[in-house]
């Protein structure tokens, strides 16, 4: 047996692992932080309460109208009732009914314009609920074909680690202790095959002795220079 070509095959499997990890945890992270949703309901948010604002103000405007319109009612009931005699009294009631005049007429215009906006908030609100539906539908779309990746690479993981396990156990307890020590410490690459004459990783190159022992010998052969185990297919 050649514990290198086993430690190069677990090599291939660990490296396949690592990835599917990372790759579940970049899903996970995909799903939980979508600034797109997120920015879209802030968007929507906020249509709504300047639209709420403005409806208020309208209606607090409509309100004033409403209350001058009746002080009018008063002043001019007053006025023709008769009882009222005092020519100085008289004026001031005329005075008075040309100043709610006044003001129910400004109050209509500021009613009127206040009317505009609201129509235009309503229409921004309208967009923006639109806005935020088709996000959240492609989002739907998005992640269900991001689910699915995970799944497939959930159910892909008792294979992979069957597989890595199978290998380990044709190692002897020495050279896997070895092998992850220097995946640790080579950036998770502990074993590097010989190409044209030369370590795979390092570059550097190497005998034509180390080359035959890494081929045939079931002892582990080191890159002089990396310090990784080689491997001659
Ligand atoms: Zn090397």
């Amino acid at each position: 047996m050649n514990t290198s070509f086993t430690l190069f095959r677990l090599q291939t499997q660990d490296t396949l692992r690592m990835k599917m990890n990372a790759r579940l945890k970049e899903i996970d992270r995909i799903i939980a932080a979508d600034l797109e949703v997120i920015q879209a309901k802030a968007k929507f948010s906020e249509a709504q309460e300047i639209h709420k604002s403005r409806e208020s103000s309208l209606n607090d405007l409509a309100a004033q109208a409403r209350e001058k319109k009746l002080k009018r009612e008063l002043t001019q009931s007053n006025l023709f009732s008769g009882k009222v005699r005092n020519p100085k009294e008289l004026q001031d009631l005329q005075a008075e009914t040309h100043a709610l005049d006044r003001a129910i007429a400004k109050l209509e215009e500021e009613q009127l314009h206040a009317m505009m906006e609201v129509e235009e908030a309503d229409a921004l609100e309208e967009n923006a609920r639109k806005e935020l539906q088709a996000v959240l539908d492609r989002k739907a779309t998005e992640n269900s074909r991001l689910m699915s990746e995970k799944n497939k690479i959930e159910a892909e993981i008792p294979l992979v680690d069957a597989q890595r396990q199978v290998l380990i156990d044709q190692l002897d307890a020495d050279s896997f202790r070895i092998y992850r020590n220097l995946m640790k410490s080579k950036a998770g690459r502990a074993v590097a095959e010989i190409h044209d004459d030369s370590c795979g990783a390092c570059g550097v190159v190497i005998t034509p002795a180390d080359i035959q022992a890494a081929k045939s010998s079931s002892k582990m052969i080191y890159c002089k220079n990396c310090g990784r185990i080689l491997y001659k297919s």
